[in-house]
């Protein structure tokens, strides 16, 4: 089987526009925005905070 790159999000199943809109755990969970806001930018399954990620957060 094909290591897959998982482009859904781990709530809602919809497919993120990866890296963007994307917000991930410590422990590579995967989250669209609407739902880590919706979580309080808290990981339901760790616990752990909800950061952008980094390759869609790029300033410049
Ligand atoms: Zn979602
Ligand atoms: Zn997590």
């Amino acid at each position: 089987m094909a290591y897959e790159k998982n482009n859904n999000c781990d709530e809602c199943g919809k497919e993120l526009n990866f890296p963007f809109d994307t917000y991930v755990c410590s422990y590579e969970f995967t989250f669209c925005s609407e739902c880590s806001e919706k979580a309080n930018f808290i990981c339901k399954h760790c616990k752990e905070e909800l950061l952008p990620h980094p390759e869609g957060n790029q300033s410049e």
